[in-house]
Parts: C-alpha cells; structure tokens; sequence
C-alpha cells in the first residue's frame, strides 16, 4: 500500500498530521521516481499484541523482542504516530530529506520505522535511540 491509499484504515487511521508529512514528502520525491511503500502503519492493539507474541518465540525473549516490537499499550503504530516505510529507495531518500518534512527515524535499528517530529523542520530530528528498549516512552 502507499501513503495515498485512503482506503485502507492502516494508512486512513494514521495521525493525520503524520500522513499530511508523508504525503507531502512523497509527492516531492515522486518526481525521482521513488515510492513510498507502507508496510505497516496504524496497528489494532490486538494485531500489536500477536506481533509481540511472534516476535517473542523468534527472538526467545521477552527481553529480546522488546527490541524490535513495542507492547500495544506503548507502541506508535497502535497510537496510528508511526509508520514503517519501504522500499530502501524511500528510506534512503528520507534519511536524508525527511527532517524537511518533520519526518524522523527513531530507532537506529528501525532505519524503516518513521514518527512526526515537527522541530524537525527547523532543527533536524533528534538523536536516535539505539533500539526501543532505549525509547523513554517505551518504559512502564
Ligand atoms: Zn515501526
């Protein structure tokens, strides 16, 4: 799906100042010739919640999935303030451009995983944490 697909609630669902950004940013790139794909965007908190529990038996742990996979009480997508972009044409181009739109990744090990930091327009996003364990607003 892109960002333009108003169809389907995990795009429609999202914060709409966040889909406001990715689709201003994706409209600018378009001329590039690159996509935004969204892999994931707003998640239903019970379809968070099956995501953990896959990622806890591929990973082992809980400790060790809370790295990759937020609980549906702390995680952005559930919120609808994040989105997991492709492909590595976009990421690419975000990671340079994004800030521009407020568009920020958050997590160093989530080059994909994109929030809404409008501060970012004037004063480039924040440092990234390295994983979400690393994320205050992941801690409850
Ligand atoms: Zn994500």
């Amino acid at each position: 799906m892109t960002v333009f697909d108003d169809a389907i609630p995990a795009v429609a669902d999202l914060d709409p100042d966040l889909l406001k950004a990715l689709r201003r940013a994706a409209t600018d790139v378009a001329d590039d010739g690159v996509e935004f794909y969204v892999n994931s965007g707003r998640r239903a908190p019970e379809y968070q919640n099956q995501l953990l529990r896959e990622a806890v038996s591929k990973y082992g742990s809980e400790v060790e999935a809370a790295r990759w996979i937020a609980t549906a009480a702390t995680s952005p997508h559930v919120s609808g303030d994040a989105v997991d972009l492709g492909h590595s044409d976009a990421t690419t181009w975000l990671s340079e451009h994004g800030a521009e739109f407020g568009l920020c990744p958050i997590h160093k090990n989530e080059p994909w995983h994109y929030e809404l930091r409008p501060e970012a327009i004037d004063h480039g996003c924040p440092r990234m944490y390295a994983d979400p364990t690393q994320d205050p607003r992941m801690q409850q």
